[in-house]
């Protein structure tokens, strides 16, 4: 080992040492002991808060008791590959079970003025090449996304047998018929042989239990329901009747990115309360090229993903073809492994050399601020004092700029743990009250709360074991995809497997490899298969054993939904899906073909 420390190739213009010291001061003052239960469920007299607008009311039809082979719970892109992948795999009964009014998932509900998506829209809209679809632009708009959920619901005739408007409320195992009986809020006692469950991460809107919450007599909801009708406009802006309101944006995470611009320009005064800034880096959209579009070859799609996954995991790839903000933060990040000393560099040193190349990115982005907002006193308290993976970062040209507008005020609630208090009125923060007519929460969705809690419903499976009983003590599932004593149930999205910042990769993919199971079952006559106990124990230690180094860093960040509001690891703390397999997505994903490829459903009771 080298007693040459691998900084002295650096000529570093900051000190390091300071940036550590400041990054932890600013974690600790927002570290709050009550962590994922500083948020209130939305039930009970907050169950307003997600109601659907967007469907007329009164809508009744007649309970189903009817069999299905395969039912998909939830309409979105999880739930839409899956069904593509089935039809595909010649699976012919296919219902969808979807609580709104229409396919979409996340973007039937957050229809927030400026929504859009962070990921490049050639890897994130799935089955462009299938539907021969070119997206409009780099980054696409929710309207956009919404629309293309439904071409691909037509194009696999998804729409045929889906339920709309109906939530599931249990799913019971029938040992002797090898059936799941589905109930729901609709009446429905139907039974399916094979049941996906594909309810998204982030599908629970969480408010945050501040005192006086319910003492507010003036308007409210959250982000993910936005009431056009009090605010008039559309996604595009122009929220004309707030021209008279003075409005507060609770929070400022990714959906307040792009969603407090447009306020901004329309309300007589908007407050952003904020706790935590974001990282707010360049957007830089731009039409989609047709001569590019028109150069692609056959593949290119599934080519472009993994190629961004594997910069976005920090894996050497010969062409950066996404070149945009995630793969620049990687591209820096992954500057250990291009010093002229790599090969000598311990797994220390080449920590070290990341964290250096994630100051540097983060200076970068507060210098972002510095230069474009103008009072210096709010421009200090935009930026972000943490490392650049705590929180998600977000990409915006018009958020950053709100903030010169003499309308537009923001209060950072750091020093106090959030807002301190609602009343009547208005917000206090700091000990001053702000009187306003409407309180906008942007205060994202549950994460670190039970499964079963945030999917509305618990599994009754074989043995009369429940899921929330059998993963009390945490998340154990077989590649993520199964659970021991659940037979013919398959849960779909990030979770002990491989993930990515593009979800609708990795949910392509898992829905390949579950429609390949539910053929192997029929093919082979059998009545379900599920994980045999003793692989789906590997399988977890497996996980825990890879994650060592992801808990570190995260137990290092700032609080935020990642890191289980601060307390990542401690026991219940709860978090985003079960870990994650660490290696990544690519390699996850060959780990299961290479699973697929034996043939011999290794791990998996078949019972006949
Ligand atoms: P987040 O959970 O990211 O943000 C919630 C915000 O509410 C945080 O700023 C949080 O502060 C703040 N907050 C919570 N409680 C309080 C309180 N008591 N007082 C003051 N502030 C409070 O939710 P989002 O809806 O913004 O985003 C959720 C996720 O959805 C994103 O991370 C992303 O994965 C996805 N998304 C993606 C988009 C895209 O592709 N562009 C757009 C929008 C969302 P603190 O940080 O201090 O906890």
């Amino acid at each position: 080992m080298s007693d040459v420390s691998p900084l002295d190739d650096l000529a570093l213009d900051f000190d390091p040492d300071a940036l550590r010291a400041k990054y932890q001061q600013e974690r600790d003052k927002r570290v709050r002991k009550d962590g994922n239960s500083q948020y209130v469920e939305v039930k009970g007299q907050f169950a307003h808060f997600v109601d659907d607008h967007y469907v007329e009311p009164g809508f009744s039809r007649a309970p189903l008791t009817d069999d299905v082979e395969l039912v998909i719970i939830g309409g979105g892109f999880g739930g839409l590959l899956m069904g593509a992948r089935a039809r595909e795999a010649g699976i012919k009964d296919i219902r969808v079970i979807e609580a709104g009014g229409d396919f979409g998932g996340t973007w039937y509900w957050n229809r927030y003025p400026g929504a859009q998506c962070d990921i490049e829209a050639y890897c994130y809209l799935p089955l462009v090449e299938e539907l021969g679809y070119m997206p409009k632009e780099k980054y696409s708009f929710a309207p956009e996304i919404y629309e293309h959920s439904q071409r691909i619901a037509k194009h696999y005739n998804l729409y045929e047998n889906a339920c709309f408007q109906t939530k599931v409320t249990e799913l019971r195992w029938d040992e002797d018929a090898a059936r799941w009986i589905i109930s729901t809020d609709r009446d429905d006692r139907m039974r399916a042989r094979f049941v996906v469950m594909a309810t998204g991460p982030l599908n629970r809107p969480k408010l945050p239990s501040i005192p006086g919450i319910t003492d507010f007599e003036g308007h409210t909801f959250h982000t993910s329901r936005w009431d056009y009708n009090y605010t008039g406009g559309s996604h595009a802006g122009g929220l004309t009747k707030l021209a008279d309101k003075r409005v507060a944006i609770i929070g400022t995470g990714a959906t307040a990115i792009q969603s407090v611009p447009h306020v901004g320009a329309s309300a007589k005064h908007l407050y952003v309360f904020q706790r935590t800034p974001s990282s707010v880096d360049l957007r830089g959209n731009k039409p989609t090229d047709p001569e590019w579009a028109k150069s692609l070859k056959p593949g290119w799609q599934r080519a472009r993903r993994e190629n961004f996954n594997n910069m976005v995991i920090g894996l050497p790839v010969e062409e950066d073809m996404v070149n945009d903000g995630w793969t620049d933060i990687f591209r820096n990040l992954s500057r250990a492994a291009k010093t002229k000393r790599a090969k000598e560099l311990s797994r220390r040193e080449a920590a070290l050399l990341t964290e250096i190349a994630d100051f540097e990115k983060m200076n970068g982005i507060r210098s972002r601020v510095d230069n474009t907002v103008t009072d210096p006193a709010v421009a200090e308290a935009l930026k972000p004092w943490y490392r650049q993976f705590c929180k998600r970062p977000t990409f915006n040209d018009d958020y950053l700029p709100t903030f010169n507008r003499p309308n537009v005020t923001l209060v950072d609630t750091s020093d106090s743990q959030g807002v301190e208090r609602i009343t009547k009125t208005g917000i206090v923060a700091g000990g001053v009250e702000y009187p306003v007519d409407c309180i906008i929460f942007a205060t994202g969705f549950e994460v670190g709360t039970a499964w079963t809690r945030r999917a509305g419903y618990d599994l009754i499976g074989q043995g009369g074991k429940t899921l929330s009983q059998y993963w009390s003590d945490g998340m154990k599932t077989y590649h993520g995809f199964s659970v021991h004593g659940f037979p013919n149930c398959f849960i779909l999205g990030q979770s002990q497997n491989g993930g990515s910042v593009n979800l609708t990769s990795v949910l392509d993919d898992q829905a390949q490899h579950v429609a390949y199971i539910v053929r192997q079952i029929e093919e082979r006559g059998a009545r379900y298969s599920h994980p045999k106990k003793e692989a789906e124990t590997a399988w977890v230690d497996e996980i825990n054993r890879l994650s060592v180094v992801a808990a570190r860093f995260l137990q290092s960040c700032t609080p935020g939904y990642y890191n289980a509001e601060g307390h990542f690891g401690e026991e219940g703390s709860g978090t985003l899906g079960g870990g994650g397999y660490a290696p990544g997505i690519n390699a996850f994903n060959a780990l299961m073909a290479k699973w697929r490829e034996t043939g011999d459903m290794e791990g998996l009771e078949v019972v006949k």
